[in-house]
């Protein structure tokens, strides 16, 4: 079959744009056979390669992407290795699935941390912990006061933290409360995922600059890509919101398009008025009202607001331009004692979700396996995800499968145009209903 979606970089990416250039991979231009052929390299294709080359050192692995490593969802992210559910609920069963969700996402934390130590992948990774925030008092007793009992139940080390000190911490006066969690890990995820890419095992090669344009599934998988190809008896599926595109999954995903922008650096001026020494890293009570922001190891703000419904997954230049304004005046409204800062890159990443919130994990047919749909947690589901669907691939016996796939898989979805209807019409109600949390 034809593959007719096709991921677009427009080079925007400001997490890859503060970095050095780096030189990618080869683009495939042969025909290649190998054991294994994993399609994507974001979180969920880097660790299922990874896990691959572990489990099998004697056979070969071929990860194939479109574009380049890092300028992708999983290098365009706001940078967070989120260890706890953002919506724990109080039953027993709930409680019970917040277990899981954090020992699996605590699992990708580890398994990233000792690629970062072991190969010294350079990306600012650190265990800083997460405010999440609320503006209003009424966000502030809706899902703050909430969260808190809920992490109690858990036995999850918390801080309440009220509007005076969340003034002093963050710097900004634009907040009612935060609970402060402390094992969230922020860091550069374009720097993380090129490190990823670039210390995968020597039994893995890695070509990007390669859409896979046409796939065959008669007598194993067969790629083809623009000047090449690659036989396999086994594939995963790591494309995320394009797996409907290689004929999985189909109706089950919706595609979001996320906005993010990173100011320049504060000079030494602006950081001595501006009084925090320390990066911080914060989201909102509401995500649709609300706005992510972090203040990063080489002092700049990130703000990451705004979504759009997009099917196709694509945006345009005008709507990157009119991000980029409305962020300026976010920006502005929250640190005024900082005027005369402006935004030096504002980009679109595509996030993918289930209307369960379940992830597209698991075997597909006797000889494909997918680990997609990260539900905008992709640092540590897609992590995990790509690193079991290896484990279930290989055979290799991990407890942390069954809990996987507790998760459930990804409901089906309306026909469009009702789809899109409804999506865009929950997406206006979400924003107007939680306006006080803006
Ligand atoms: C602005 C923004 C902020 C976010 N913040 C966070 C955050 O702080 N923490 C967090 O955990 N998550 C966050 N997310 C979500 C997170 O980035 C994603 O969940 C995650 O990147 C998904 O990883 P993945 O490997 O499944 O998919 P992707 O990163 O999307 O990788 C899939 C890869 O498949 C490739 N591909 C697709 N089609 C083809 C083809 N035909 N041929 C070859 N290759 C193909 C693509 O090029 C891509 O590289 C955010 C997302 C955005 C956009």
């Amino acid at each position: 079959m034809k593959i007719d979606r096709l991921p677009r970089d427009d080079k925007t990416n400001g997490w890859s744009g503060i970095l050095a250039e780096r030189e990618p991979a080869s683009a495939l231009d042969e025909d290649v056979r190998a054991d294994w052929v994993v399609i994507g390299a974001g979180y969920a294709g880097l660790a299922a390669a990874r896990r691959l080359a572990e489990n099998r050192p004697d056979e070969t692995v071929v990860l194939v992407e479109a574009g380049q490593v890092g300028e992708n969802a999983s290098g365009r992210n706001s940078g967070f290795a989120i260890d706890l559910p953002h919506n724990v609920g109080s039953s027993l069963e709930e409680l019970e699935g917040s277990h899981r969700f954090m020992g699996l996402a605590r699992a990708a934390i580890a398994y990233l941390e000792e690629q970062v130590n072991t190969s010294g992948i350079k990306c600012n990774w650190a265990q800083r912990g997460k405010y999440h925030t609320a503006v209003s008092p009424r966000g502030t007793s809706d899902v703050l006061e909430p969260f808190a009992k809920e992490l109690e139940a858990l036995g999850e080390p918390f801080t309440w933290i009220d509007r005076a000190g969340v003034a002093e911490q963050l710097g900004t006066a634009h907040f009612n409360a935060a609970v402060y969690t402390p094992g969230c890990i922020l860091m550069n995820p374009a720097a993380l995922t090129r490190g990823l890419a670039d210390s995968q095992p020597q039994n893995v090669t890695l070509f990007e600059n390669s859409p896979v344009t046409e796939i065959d599934y008669r007598n194993g998988v067969h790629v083809t890509t623009p000047a090449g190809s690659v036989r396999a008896p086994k594939m995963i599926l790591t494309v995320n919101g394009f797996a409907d595109a290689f004929g999985f999954h189909t109706r089950h995903l919706m595609n979001l398009a996320a906005h993010a922008s990173l100011t320049r650096r504060l000079t030494e001026e602006e950081r001595k008025a501006y009084g925090v020494a320390e990066p911080w890293g914060m989201t909102p009570a509401n995500a649709f009202a609300g706005i992510t922001m972090r203040y990063t190891d080489d002092h700049r703000i990130l703000i990451r607001q705004g979504f759009d419904y997009a099917p196709g997954q694509r945006t345009t230049e005008a709507r990157r331009q009119a991000v980029a304004r409305q962020h300026k005046v976010l920006f502005d409204a929250r640190f005024p004692v900082l005027p005369n800062v402006g935004i030096e890159h504002t980009w679109t990443g595509f996030i993918c979700l289930s209307r369960n919130g379940a992830p597209g994990f698991g075997q597909l047919a006797s000889n494909i396996w997918s680990a997609v749909c990260q539900n905008a947690v992709g640092v540590t589901k897609g992590t995990i995800g790509g690193l079991l669907a290896a484990d279930m691939a290989t055979g290799r016996d991990n407890p942390l499968i069954a809990d996987m796939e507790s998760l459930g898989t990804p409901d089906s979805l309306p026909p469009r145009p009702f789809l899109d209807i409804g999506v865009r019409s929950r997406f206006l109600w979400e924003t107007w209903s939680n306006r006080h949390e803006a």
